[in-house]
């Protein structure tokens, strides 16, 4: 039976993070880096398998990876392997800092990654390595090229908003889309436990970029019921498209289409908010899967019908390295 909420919210889009560990600093998520916790132990490939099993009889279609930074887990093509073996999962995603994605991306590609996101905050060098506190702007530039080299199904830019860094960068990442088939995603900054001193002196709204592309005639796509909760406009002129993620928009709760399991083993029915449901004791053996399936449709009903973002609550969330952005 296909996994729904009390607001008539279904959900085919797993979001999964398989490690907290994360070799950049961005401001806005790890700024001292990440901070090794003793003996955190991620999930196995087999305990990932029986967990995408489980919501793929639930009516998972589509399966991101994140973390934390996924590239720094050496079984990353087991694990992509093991949930494109899993009837029902029609499409693989993941999200990367890219900072390994040149030399991986092929092998990637054949365990079969469908799509890829890339993080690029910034297309002005020191300004990317402001902003992650790591000298990895041309790795990351490469590993786009090698993405497009490759030939996913989808390719995705993530950049987050943020004032006083990007915010006069868009020139820059539409001519970088020009020619290039790739959907560049602008984020707004959310507000985390960890970081709300920096939201405050930079979160953007979006509301700007998205009167300029109406103005210049760009056209808002329809979305599919797996898509994430980016608003995807296109241009006759460009091969690429532009997506804008608006967490702190009055709607945004309303399409939501997924859930979020920690690379501890925890089920999160939102970003924020809450402290998740654990799963780990169910996905010990194949012979637990109905107990798992039970525990899933029990703990959706429980999702609040919103974040609350807007009134300021961050919930257990202090960073989302931690739960899986
Ligand atoms: N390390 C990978 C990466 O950076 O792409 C995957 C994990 S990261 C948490 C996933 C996405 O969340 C990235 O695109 C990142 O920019 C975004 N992100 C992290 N913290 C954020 C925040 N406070 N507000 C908005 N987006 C954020
Ligand atoms: Fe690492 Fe991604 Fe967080 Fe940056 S946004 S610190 S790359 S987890």
């Amino acid at each position: 039976m296909q996994l729904s909420d009390n607001f008539g919210r279904k959900f085919y889009y797993l979001r999964l993070s398989i490690t907290d560990v994360c070799n950049f600093k961005c401001e806005y998520c790890l700024p001292d880096g990440y901070q090794h916790k003793s003996k955190a132990c991620f999930l196995s490939v087999n305990e990932i398998r029986r967990t995408v099993e489980a919501f793929a009889k639930v009516g998972t279609q589509k399966v991101r990876i994140t973390g934390g930074e996924p590239g720094l887990r050496k079984d990353l093509p087991q694990i992509i392997r093991a949930i494109k073996n899993i009837d029902g999962i029609k499409k693989i995603a993941m999200t990367t800092n890219g900072y390994n994605l040149a030399k991986h991306a092929q092998a990637w590609k054949d365990a079969g990654l469908n799509q890829i996101n890339i993080s690029v905050d910034s297309l002005t060098p020191h300004l990317f390595n402001k902003i992650t506190g790591v000298n990895r702007f041309d790795d990351v530039m490469r590993g786009i090229d090698k993405a497009l080299e490759v030939g996913f199904d989808k390719i995705k830019l993530n950049s987050v908003l943020i004032k006083e860094f990007n915010d006069n960068e868009l020139q820059q990442f539409l001519a970088f889309i020009k020619d290039r088939n790739i959907e560049m995603r602008f984020i707004e900054l959310m507000e985390c436990g960890e970081t709300s001193q920096f939201f405050n002196q930079h979160h953007l709204s979006g509301d700007g970029i998205k009167t300029f592309l109406q103005a210049q005639g760009w056209v808002q796509q329809l979305r599919a019921k797996d898509d994430g909760p980016a608003q995807v406009y296109s241009h006759h002129n460009y091969q690429g498209s532009l997506g804008l993620i608006q967490p702190y928009a009055k709607d945004f709760c309303e399409t939501c289409n997924r859930l979020r399991v920690s690379a501890l083993g925890k089920m999160h029915l939102c970003l924020f908010g809450e402290a998740g449901v654990e799963i780990r004791d169910l996905i010990q053996e194949d012979t637990q899967q109905d107990a798992l399936i039970e525990r899933l449709h029990q703990a959706v009903q429980t999702k609040e019908v919103s974040h609350y973002l807007q009134q300021g609550n961050t919930g257990a969330t202090p960073h989302l390295a931690s739960i899986g952005g």
